[in-house]
């Protein structure tokens, strides 16, 4: 029997191990798509309930995208070796097809235990590249070479086919629902929907001449973001969709611009999908990045930085920042949107991180872990690496800090966004941005929820900004070229900034 292993691919279309699997099921035998909810990666410090609710609600639609195919999903709970071997007991397995993973050290672990496994039962594991990502000896292609070859490759979807021959009956019963230990924390009330259904609703919503047209002009600010940004990022974390099916609806829009825009407007167009094919091009080289450097999970990407944050760090600040208490409205504003819906755009993403590293000083790993645990998004290899960009710690020139105050003026200048997510401020009009009249508010709404009055800012964000950058200065003195696996992120069009 051969075993089609899903972890961050959960999908039946554009997937090659499924096609490969189903192509030899004559030779290898019949195939049985396996889920392994293992306790010890579920217990670990970057899971959340949020990111657990989506993967059961897409792996229980993926059943039922199964069973209308003629098969079934075999859902095991226990360490992954323990449960292969279980299988290879009761039936033996021949190979194993699954999907390359650029992970966390966790994961990286299991995959490595898995490989051994392997190779002590005779069983074939056969790891297909995804993201265009290069392991061990390949090159990575060029961008633009791998963008054409996605475009051109055909998409294989099943649907529709009655593949009950070539699928394997369950060697054992799966596991119920109660049998699985739930992860830290709390579900998110307004999160996005797991399952092919939402990605797919969502990928055609999205890719229209008019969209990717406003693309660039929205994604800025947390008030045009939410409906103005593709929302791709938690499909392709979780393999729900694959890069190849964004790269195929980015080009259709673009051939369909060719055929009904006029010259100008085409020539439009297509700057704004490569403004959009930016964000999918930086998305890989981080994730390469992170494939070649997996350290950067724990470790600074430039040594001088170990250490320096957690000698001073301040667990009360740390608190105040994860609760949204820290005095500046923007930031409180997105913890307590991210505490809601597990999503805020790039821009916001930077601004809070860059506000714990620099004014708080607080160390690029905590932040990251636990902003880990509310990004519905997290994707280990972008988010580790994009963190110490933010914060000074990658040789990436130039040193950003973004000033909560002004970045709140330039794209919430109302303040509707901070109303809406601070609850004590929600009254306060365009108010909100000033710190002199923040400090102390408390709003009609939120007396009447008995909340606490809005707390003064935590610190001077000038003066810390200004101590921030030089420290960092010091610390990076005599560097004086990028390293070469760290992108520059920087934006193709100079108004939009960095992010
Ligand atoms: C501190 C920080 C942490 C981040 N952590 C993650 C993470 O864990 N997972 C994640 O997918 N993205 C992460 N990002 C990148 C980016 O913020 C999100 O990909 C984006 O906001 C997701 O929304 P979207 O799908 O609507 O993006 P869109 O704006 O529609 O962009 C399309 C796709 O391009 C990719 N993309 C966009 N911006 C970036 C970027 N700056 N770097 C790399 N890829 C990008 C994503 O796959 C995204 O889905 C992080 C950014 C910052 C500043």
């Amino acid at each position: 029997m051969q075993l089609l292993w899903l972890k961050r691919n959960l999908r039946l279309q554009d997937s090659e191990p499924l096609f490969y699997s189903m192509k030899e099921f004559r030779t290898a035998g019949p195939v049985l798509p396996l889920y392994i909810h293992d306790p010890g990666l579920i217990n670990q410090p970057d899971v959340s309930r949020q990111h657990q609710v989506f993967l059961q609600e897409t792996l229980t639609e993926l059943a039922s995208e199964l069973h209308n195919l003629g098969g079934q999903l075999l859902e095991a709970v226990g360490d992954s070796v323990a449960v292969l071997n279980r299988i290879h007991q009761v039936r033996p397995l021949t190979k194993i097809w699954t999907h390359r993973e650029t992970t966390q050290h966790s994961q990286y672990l299991r995959d490595k235990q898995v490989r051994v496994w392997c190779q002590s039962a005779g069983v074939e594991l056969v790891e297909m590249e995804q993201n265009g990502i290069a392991r061990g000896s390949q090159e990575p292609l060029p961008f633009a070479e791998y963008f054409t070859r996605c475009v051109n490759q055909p998409l294989r979807d099943p649907t529709g086919n009655d593949l009950s021959r070539r699928f394997a009956p369950l060697p054992f019963s799966g596991c119920a629902p109660g049998d699985i230990p739930a992860a830290a924390g709390d579900d998110k009330p307004l999160r996005q929907k797991g399952g092919r259904a939402a990605a797919q609703e969502a990928l055609e919503g999205f890719f229209t001449i008019r969209n990717l047209n406003r693309y660039p002009f929205q994604l800025s600010s947390p008030n045009t973001a939410w409906d103005g940004c593709s929302r791709m990022s938690t499909w392709l974390a979780y393999g729900v969709v694959s890069d190849r099916e964004v790269y195929q609806h980015v080009d259709r829009v673009i051939s369909k611009g060719s055929e009904i825009l006029d010259a100008g407007g085409f020539q439009r167009l297509q700057d704004r999908g490569r403004f959009y094919l930016d964000r999918l091009s930086w998305r890989r080289q981080y994730l390469q990045t992170f494939e070649n450097h997996p350290e950067f999970e724990f470790d600074c990407i430039l040594p001088q930085f170990s250490g320096v944050r957690e000698a001073q760090y301040d667990e009360a600040l740390f608190q105040a920042w994860k609760t949204g208490r820290t005095g500046f409205p923007f930031i409180d504003a997105a913890m307590g949107c991210l505490r809601q819906t597990g999503w805020i755009n790039m821009r916001l993403r930077a601004t809070v991180v860059s506000f714990a590293t620099m004014n708080l000083w607080l160390p690029t790993t905590k932040v990251a872990e636990f902003l880990a645990t509310e990004f519905l998004d997290y994707d280990p290899g972008i988010h580790h690496i994009i963190h110490q960009i933010v914060a000074g710690s990658s040789a990436f020139r130039g040193i950003m800090v973004y000033d909560p105050v002004k970045q709140g003026l330039d794209h919430d200048p109302k303040g509707q966004f901070i109303h809406r997510w601070v609850p004590e401020l929600a009254d306060l009009g365009a108010d909100v941005h000033d710190l002199s009249k923040t400090a102390g508010y408390l709003s009609v709404k939120a007396t009447k929820h008995r909340c606490l009055p809005y707390p003064q800012a935590l610190v001077d964000h000038q003066a810390t900004a200004l101590h921030a950058k030089r420290r960092i200065h010091e610390l990076k003195k005599g560097i004086t070229t990028p390293m070469a696996t760290v992108p520059d992120a920087r934006d193709s069009s100079p108004q939009m900034g960095l992010f």
